[in-house]
């Protein structure tokens, strides 16, 4: 892995590598030696895992891509970090991502965009904003990695890059340390090249945390397995597909990868049905509503006099006018914009009517109750269970866009911009609802050697997204391992 990040330095997934020689040798040799003996710490025991840089790191910097935080170095290591120490993972270096994490493409970061390079040698866009963490991935440059998911950007980034990304259900993993972007998402996510990776480090992550306060509770958790034990593969499941996600802009690639998911699933013994979720088409911009709006407040912070890097000329705009990039500026004022006095009504205040709307439409189609879910809420009888376990569905609409298309000066920022938006349609609706949502790799089969139709989409990779009920994230990671 090691060797590969040397190898690798050109598709800049990280922001900082892990030195060539250092402590962390010894850490895995000793891991070695544990495994050979047959008592390691744990599955992490001895792997390198990356860290995306909005995750705080004690013995590396951590930047979020920013220029205000350009020579921020975290006294403590976020509680995820300091998991994955205690079992025996050994950190792989902090990867490139969005500034804050916001972005669709990894290209908004004060240390270039993240390189993701396709088998010609093109270089498309990573996702993002964890593109760092899914190309580190991809590339072989580390075991498995850690991003956050906002509204996608662990899911986006893994069907660009053919690799699996998870992203739990909120409050499962503890976000302390973990650099807020919009608190009422934000959730950690977890990127490797199967299934069965992504799940050795959740088996570490899953743990309530004290100092987290939206950390879900020991008793809350009981009450979660209690409710999920009866539920797995090994009974046919009834798979739900939204027929809201079947929209035109959906690429023929992806349309076939989704296809060919549910024939697999029928041809295992499970059945689909279609399912109505009317509120998703909102979804997205009540989502670029809400995020910018508590990205707006968290950055407030970062003034250059409580947080921050000062400019040389050290007034309150040009530290923030220096110091943040042109997208943190952007959602800035969007985010101000929205919550002001005048516009509030008309946008926050509507904006998370239609959360609700997407959260009752989630509820109404599984066939469990949310098992957080407001009592009054369960009475009024929005939860009325529905009929299907987990949705199938696209992760995003089309194959990665070329990184020249995206930053070439004649695409313009603003409408790149607003593409990088529209990418995130089939992602921010489990974001909303705070659910469990995997995006795994889907290859189009290689059309057979007889056969006349010749499918040029064939041998591609498609990313294909298992959304399930709150809680049922075990369940959401095994239909996925079904569909890698
Ligand atoms: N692309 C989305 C945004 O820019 C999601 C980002 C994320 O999940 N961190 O807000």
């Amino acid at each position: 892995c090691i060797a590969n990040q040397q190898v690798h330095r050109g598709l800049n997934a990280f922001i900082t590598p892990i030195p060539r020689a250092g402590q962390w040798l010894d850490r895995v040799k000793e891991a070695d030696q544990r495994r050979e003996q047959g008592n390691s710490k744990s599955p992490v025991d001895g792997r390198l895992i990356a860290i995306k840089d909005n995750i705080c790191t004690r013995d590396l910097p951590t930047t979020c891509a920013s220029g205000i935080l350009d020579k921020f170095n975290s006294p403590f290591n976020a509680t995820v970090v300091g998991q994955l120490e205690d079992a025996g993972a050994v950190v792989a270096g902090k990867t490139n991502l969005d500034e804050f994490g916001m972005g669709s493409n990894s290209i908004y970061s004060r240390f270039g965009p993240v390189k993701n390079v396709g088998r010609d040698g093109q270089e498309f866009s990573a996702g993002g904003s964890s593109g760092g963490s899914a190309v580190a991935v991809a590339a072989e440059q580390c075991y498995a990695a850690l991003g956050t998911d906002t509204g996608g950007s662990v899911r986006l980034p893994a069907a660009y890059t053919g690799t699996v990304g998870f992203k739990p259900s909120y409050g499962l993993i503890s976000r302390w340390g973990v650099v807020a972007y919009a608190n009422s998402l934000d959730t950690v996510g977890i990127m490797g090249r199967t299934t069965s990776s992504v799940r050795d480090v959740l088996s570490i992550l899953n743990r309530y945390d004290e100092h987290d306060p939206t950390s879900v509770s020991n008793s809350s958790r009981r009450r979660i397995l209690s409710q999920i034990t009866s539920r797995s593969i090994s009974k046919p499941l009834r798979i739900g597909v939204p027929i809201e996600y079947n929209i035109a802009e959906l690429s023929p690639l992806v349309r076939k990868a989704w296809l060919r998911s549910l024939a697999d699933l029928q041809a295992q013994g499970h059945t689909i049905h279609p399912v109505s979720l009317p509120a998703t088409k909102h979804a997205l911009s009540a989502y670029y509503v809400l995020a910018p709006a508590e990205a707006s407040s968290n950055l407030a912070k970062y003034d250059g006099v409580r947080y921050g890097t000062q400019s040389e000329d050290p007034t309150y705009s040009n530290t923030r006018g220096s110091g943040f990039g042109s997208e943190v500026q952007r959602r800035i004022l969007l985010g101000t914009f929205s919550l002001s006095a005048d516009a509030m009504d008309n946008y926050f205040i509507q904006a998370q009517r239609v959360r609700r709307l997407v959260q009752q439409d989630f509820n109404a189609v599984f066939n469990t109750t949310h098992p957080l879910a407001a009592i009054n809420d369960r009475d009024a009888g929005h939860s009325k269970p529905g009929d299907v376990d987990v949705l199938v569905c696209p992760t995003v609409p089309s194959p990665p866009p070329l990184l020249s298309d995206l930053t070439s000066p004649s695409t313009g920022s603003s409408s790149s911009s607003l593409y990088a938006y529209v990418s995130d349609v089939f992602t921010v609706p489990a974001s909303l609802a705070g659910l469990p949502a995997i995006s795994v790799p889907v290859t189009l089969a290689e059309s057979s050697p007889n056969s006349n139709n010749s499918d040029s989409d064939a041998g591609q990779v498609a990313g294909i997204q298992v959304i399930g009920q709150y809680g049922d994230d075990e369940l959401v990671m095994q239909v996925g391992e079904l569909l890698e």
